[in-house]
């Protein structure tokens, strides 16, 4: 009990608390492993168990891992209630959403990071670690094509976040003769991650410069690095560089910070 009071407390101080996992022994052997600099524990591993209800287990969500659907529903009426009703008259006739938001998938970064955001305003694309450019996926191209010559937004933005899940299994890919050879990374993911992969051995000289750095800021650093990386490549999309020259398209790269809501604008 008092191993695990002051490991919890440990994690709390150092913010470490997406480490946690529900036995005690481990808890402190995740610690122990992460606070040894060059045992690195990866944030996704098939030993690691996620902290499903941290939020919710101290009563922050009103849906929870055991709602069942009806709760669903009763959330979804009285939102609709409370909905404002012109919009909702507007969006039945169709949609002319201003923003493309391109984020990722993470539970704790949205577009909702823009405070009063009505249905029918962003058109939203989101994948694990805001990827664009894996040849493998259509989806992503379709996205833009659809979002600049269909509904002409007005603005992209490509928004990144800190302590992402997707840059933190990229960190852990070492051999870069074969991706898939990190155990703790499975194929699937690495498939996905390709692009990001590639990136982080592309700046590796600047990863060897932070060696001693905690990961958070590695995270950071391959965030930030991504996020200009799809930028550009956004940028370098025909349909995209057409609108910018005709005046009617901004292409930005925002970063969100998990632990205080706020958007940074990177480029
Ligand atoms: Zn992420």
């Amino acid at each position: 009990m008092v191993l695990s009071l002051i490991s919890s407390q440990l994690f709390k101080s150092l913010d470490l608390s997406v480490f946690r996992t529900t036995s005690t022994s481990k808890t402190f052997k995740s610690l122990l492993t992460k606070l040894s600099i060059n045992n690195y524990k990866p944030l996704y591993s098939p030993t690691y168990q996620y902290p499903r209800k941290m939020a919710s287990s101290q009563g922050l969500f009103r849906l929870t891992a055991n709602s069942p659907i009806e709760d669903y529903l009763q959330a979804n009426k009285e939102w609709a209630t409370s909905a404002n009703n012109e919009v909702l008259k507007s969006n039945a006739v169709g949609q002319s959403p201003h923003t493309l938001w391109i984020g990722c998938s993470d539970s704790r970064c949205s577009e909702f990071a823009l405070k009063n955001l009505q249905p029918g305003e962003v058109f939203t694309h989101r994948n694990i670690a805001n990827i664009l450019n894996n040849p493998a996926d259509p989806s992503s191209r379709a996205i833009i094509k659809f979002a600049v010559n269909v509904l002409k937004v007005k603005k992209i933005l490509i928004t990144g976040h800190t302590k992402c899940g997707g840059a933190s299994a990229t960190l852990q890919v070492n051999n870069e003769e074969n991706y898939y050879d990190t155990k703790e990374v499975p194929k699937e993911l690495v498939d996905w991650l390709t692009p990001l992969i590639d990136l982080k051995f592309k700046h590796k000289h600047e990863f060897e410069k932070l060696a001693d750095a905690d990961e958070v800021t590695k995270n950071r650093k391959l965030v930030e690095l991504n996020i200009k990386h799809q930028v550009e490549y956004v940028e370098s999309n025909q349909d995209v560089k057409n609108a910018i020259k005709e005046g009617r398209l901004e292409v930005h790269g925002l970063l969100y910070n998990v632990d205080n809501g706020l958007l940074e604008l990177i480029s």
